[in-house]
C-alpha cells in the first residue's frame, strides 16, 4: 500500500518574539500561510518493523536526523504501530530558507500515516504530537492559514489572504533558525502589529495586509547576511507591494495583487536572484 501527501511551504505574514522563557525557548506570536511551492512525499507500508527515508538532496540528510523520519518514529511510538515505512521525498522547498520545508514533511508523515495506517486521529492530536518533534510542526499539520502561539505550538485558525500571489527570492545562504533565535534580545526587537494583520486578513484588504506584515528577527538576520537586505530592498524597488523576510530568513518575499506585475517582478528578480520563484497563496 502507498499514498502521496503534498508537503507545502510556509510564508511569515508576521513572526513577534514576545519573551525567553526560563526553559530557553521563546514565545513568539507568528501569523503563518501556506504557499503552492511543496514537496511531495510518499509512504509506502512495510511489513517489517523499520523507518527508511529516501530523498536526493546535498543539504538533508535520509537517516534519523530527518524530520519525517522522526516524525514516522514519534508517530509508530505513540500508537504501538508494529509495521514500517519507507519514505520517499521529493523536496521543491529550498531547505534553510525560512520557508518551514522540513517541518511541512513531517506533518505530511503524521498526515499520511494516519491515513495509510487507518488510524482516523483528529488533526489536534496530530498537532500535539507534532509540536513534541518542532515548534512549526503543529501549523503544518493543519496547514491555511493560522497564528501560532507559545513556542508555535498553539495554534488558532485565521482567515485567509485576500488572493495574490507571491515572489519568493532566496540568497545562495542557508540560515540556522537556532544561530538567529540566539541572537535575539528582546527589548531591543522590532514588534510587528499583529492585530492589524489579523484585521487585513478578516476584512481581505491587500493594502492593509502589505502595511503591516512585518518579522522581529529580519534586522538581525539582515545584520548578519547584507544580501538579505540587499534582495529586500531590490524587491521593492522593482515595485512589490509587501515585502518581508520569512521566518528566520533568508527568503524574502514580496506580495503582489496583479498576475502581469508579478510577473514582472518576478523577471526583475532573477537579475538579483539564483533562486526565484512565483507562487500563490493557497491557505
Ligand atoms: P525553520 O524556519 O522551521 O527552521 P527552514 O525552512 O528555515 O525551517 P528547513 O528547510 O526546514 O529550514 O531545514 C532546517 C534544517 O532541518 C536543515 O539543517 C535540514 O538539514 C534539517 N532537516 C531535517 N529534515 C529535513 C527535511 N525533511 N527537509 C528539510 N530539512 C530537513
Amino acid at each position: 500500500m502507498a499514498l502521496i501527501e503534498r508537503a507545502p511551504a510556509k510564508i511569515n505574514l508576521s513572526l513577534d518574539v514576545l519573551r525567553k522563557r526560563a526553559d530557553g525557548l521563546h514565545d513568539v506570536e507568528m501569523i503563518m500561510t501556506t504557499i503552492d511551492l511543496s514537496d511531495r512525499v510518499e509512504m509506502f507500508s512495510l511489513q517489517e518493523d523499520k523507518i527508511e527515508i529516501s530523498l536526493e538532496s546535498r543539504f538533508v540528510p535520509s537517516d534519523e536526523r530527518n524530520l519525517a523520519y522522526k516524525a514516522a518514529v514519534a508517530f509508530k511510538r505513540r500508537y504501538g504501530i508494529k509495521k514500517g515505512v519507507h519514505i520517499l521525498i521529493e523536496k521543491s522547498i529550498p531547505v534553510s530558507a525560512g520557508l518551514g520545508g522540513g517541518s511541512a514533511d513531517a506533518a505530511a508523515v503524521l498526515r499520511g500515516l494516519n491515513r495509510l495506517w487507518n488510524l482516523n486521529i483528529p488533526l489536534d492530536e496530530l498537532a500535539a504530537l507534532g509540536a513534541t518533534i518542532g515548534a512549526d510542526i503543529s501549523f503544518c499539520v493543519y496547514g491555511s492559514t493560522a497564528i501560532a502561539r507559545g513556542y508555535g505550538e498553539k495554534i488558532e485558525k485565521l482567515a485567509s489572504p485576500p488572493p495574490c500571489w507571491v515572489v519568493l527570492a532566496k540568497p545562495n545562504i542557508g540560515v540556522s533558525t537556532w544561530k538567529i533565535f540566539n541572537r535575539v534580545n528582546v527589548d531591543e526587537l522590532y514588534h510587528p502589529k499583529t492585530p492589524l494583520v489579523i484585521k487585513a486578513l478578516e476584512e481581505k484588504d491587500f493594502p492593509m495586509l502589505c502595511a503591516n506584515i512585518g518579522n522581529s528577527l529580519e534586522s538581525i538576520t539582515c545584520s548578519m547576511y547584507p544580501e538579505v537586505k540587499q534582495i529586500k530592498q531590490a524587491m521593492q524597488n522593482i515595485g512589490a507591494s509587501g515585502v518581508l523576510m520569512s521566518g528566520s530568513g533568508p527568503t524574502v518575499y514580496g506580495l503582489i495583487e496583479q498576475e502581469s506585475k508579478a510577473r514582472r517582478i518576478y523577471n526583475g528578480m532573477r537579475g538579483f536572484c539564483e533562486e526565484v520563484y512565483l507562487v500563490r497563496i493557497t491557505g
